[in-house]
């Protein structure tokens, strides 16, 4: 298993962070649908600053109805313990595995979530909205 995939926490020179925010330069992987879950896009759409100024005239945040990523800029946010992203950690305590199998995904050798938690991170990743209310993180739980 390459380096940059090897699910133990360390860092690869080309992590990137799955939740990120809507800004030129980071790229679409996900589109939240109705039903509360995010559809990974099996290939990542670029953002530039006429996507941005579009999405950001709904009354919704972009990160609220769509997922970025972006270089994981480690100690530069604040999810960082320290030596890993918190938030995959903190989805794992709080969502059982909801998805079968791995979904489709462009980003995978590269994500710092699946470099720190394996296929369990992408198991509960579409259920990761980077823009959450309480409401937000409820809704996947409920029946
Ligand atoms: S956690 Fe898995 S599905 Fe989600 S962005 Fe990372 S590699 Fe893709």
């Amino acid at each position: 298993m390459p380096a940059q995939e090897k699910p133990d926490g360390t860092a690869g020179a080309r992590s990137l962070c799955p939740s990120s925010r809507c800004k030129p330069g980071a790229e679409l992987i996900g589109v939240r649908q109705d039903d509360g879950t995010v559809a990974i896009l099996p290939q990542p759409l670029p953002v530039d600053q006429d996507f941005v100024d579009i999405v950001s005239q709904n009354a919704l945040k972009p990160e609220q109805r769509f997922r970025f990523s972006n270089k994981c800029v480690e100690g530069g946010c604040s999810q960082w313990t320290g030596s890993r992203c918190g938030v995959v950690d903190q989805a794992l305590t709080m969502l059982e595995s909801v998805v079968a199998g791995l979904p489709e995904c462009s980003i995978r050798p590269s994500c710092r979530w699946f470099q720190q938690s394996g296929k369990d991170a992408c198991a509960v990743c579409p259920y990761i909205i980077t823009h959450a209310t309480e409401k937000d993180l409820i809704m996947p739980l409920s029946p």
